[in-house]
């Protein structure tokens, strides 16, 4: 078994055990060639999950290619409409031309055999979900589904399910986003987890993480609210905006920024996006947008999730919400909405809170700033929370579960000792380890 030294620093969080598992399973996948298609190289979860994955499974000789398919214009006007009803915001239907269309444009040799091949295939998100039913050499498959969908439209749930059969294995980031009806053993909960290694969570000084928000234009003097998500109307930024002129009523000093960095070459609505918030923010130098590559980076959104008085993630839908997951290790209690990802990591009044209206999310805001003994004990809890729950090896064994379902036939499976799996992983009994 050969050991990997990046892995083995987790060993005082997660326990011996947990990581002979790791071993014994990355062991039995060792040399397999893994291609990943998804439609941006940067920016937004899928990304950041790849880029913590690949050192990892590069130490178990397990190659990750990467496949990005860029959508054109068109494409992405027919994606926003179908993530729009499959994360339940709206009703309606999908025109059969219009799906047809789609599904042809991704047909058009977007992929081939010979440049593309490998031994496994794991496709993002509900863009591409017809493709490994267009391209039938693309097998073992399984489809990895990011977005919120625990409460889809029928219409749109059909869409997606008419493609599965070509799928081995569908993953989920949370229980409550399975599909109704879909067979046991062909779906997957994936934790997600982030690298507290990495350089966007790894420890900053006060003074270097103060000086690095006034560098981005932050009175480090006074309070600050901070939302950092991609500028995204599912990422409900205008309520970030009337929570802060709520609060602003009480405690007029307080300042509030929108950290997002545009990045994501699929997120073509971002520009249209910010541009209306600040046309929302109507000239109030106190709100902050940060969304300039060449500023933020992961220094940046350190800084800001770590040393802002106050974290917001007030999304209508989230998948699972990693900016939640990181704050909450950077001893933020988050407030955040009752989305199926955010009301999977919170616990409400333990960790941070779970709530949606306006008003009551301000006075929750206001409560933070001002009691901070209140806002240092949340805090705590928050990022207990994610050392027992949402670190990377958690979600390293969920993936190596997944390759092994996928690629591993049940006659090569024969013989593997019974293992923990994530399951298995009692919190309450792994190690502590100081941030
Ligand atoms: N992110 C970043 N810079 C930014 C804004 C976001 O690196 O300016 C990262 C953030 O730290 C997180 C990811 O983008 O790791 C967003 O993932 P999440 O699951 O919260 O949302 P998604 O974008 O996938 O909807």
């Amino acid at each position: 078994m050969r050991r990997s030294a990046q892995l083995d620093q987790y060993s005082a969080y997660i326990g011996e055990d947990v990581l002979t598992t790791i071993y014994n399973k990355a062991d039995k996948l060792r040399g397999i060639h893994v291609s990943h298609i998804n439609t941006t190289a940067h920016g937004g979860g899928v990304a950041e999950i790849l880029a913590e994955l690949e050192p990892l499974v590069r130490d178990f000789d397990i190659k990750h290619t990467r496949k990005i398919i860029q959508l054109d214009e068109k494409a992405h006007d027919f994606t926003s409409s179908l993530i729009g009803l499959l994360q339940g915001g709206q009703s309606g239907d999908i025109s059969a031309t219009d799906r047809d269309n789609f599904v042809d444009w991704l047909g058009q040799a977007r992929l081939s055999e010979h440049d593309d091949a490998a031994d496994a295939y794991i496709v993002h998100d509900y863009q591409l979900v017809p493709l490994a039913q267009l391209y039938d050499w693309m097998k073992p498959a399984a489809w990895f589904c990011h977005v919120d969908t625990a409460h889809p439209n029928p219409h749109a749930l059909n869409y997606v399910k008419s493609f599965l059969d070509a799928y081995q294995l569908a993953i989920f980031n949370t229980e409550l986003s399975v599909f109704p009806d879909l067979p046991t053993n062909f779906s997957q909960v994936m934790i997600l987890g982030i690298d507290p290694f990495q350089r966007k969570h790894a420890p900053l000084e006060h003074a270097q993480g103060v000086k690095i928000l006034q560098q981005c234009g932050i009175d480090v003097h006074r309070p600050l609210i901070t939302q950092v998500s991609r500028f995204d109307p599912w990422k409900n930024p205008k309520q970030v905006i009337d929570v802060y002129r709520l609060v602003k009523q009480q405690l007029p000093e307080v300042q509030l920024a929108f950290v997002g960095a545009m990045t994501a070459t699929d997120d073509t609505g971002a520009v249209d996006v910010l541009h209306d918030l600040q046309h929302y923010a109507d000239g109030d130098t106190d709100i902050h947008f940060l969304s300039d590559p060449a500023i933020v980076g992961d220094d940046q959104v350190n800084a800001f999730q770590r040393y802002s008085s106050v974290i917001l993630q007030r999304s209508l839908r989230e998948g699972f919400g990693l900016t939640a997951t990181e704050a909450m290790w950077k001893n933020q209690p988050v407030v955040g909405t009752s989305a199926t990802g955010l009301r999977t990591q919170l616990v409400d009044g333990q960790n941070g809170y779970i709530v949606d209206d306006t008003a009551t999310c301000a006075e929750r805001t206001l409560e933070l700033l001002l009691k901070r003994d209140l806002w240092q004990r949340l805090g705590t809890n928050a990022h207990e929370h994610v050392r027992t729950h949402y670190l990377l090896p958690m979600m390293l064994l969920s993936y190596l579960d997944a390759l092994e379902k996928i690629y591993l036939t049940p006659s090569q499976q024969t013989g593997i000792e019974s293992q923990v799996t994530v399951s298995d992983i009692d919190p309450e009994n792994t190690a502590s380890l100081a941030d």
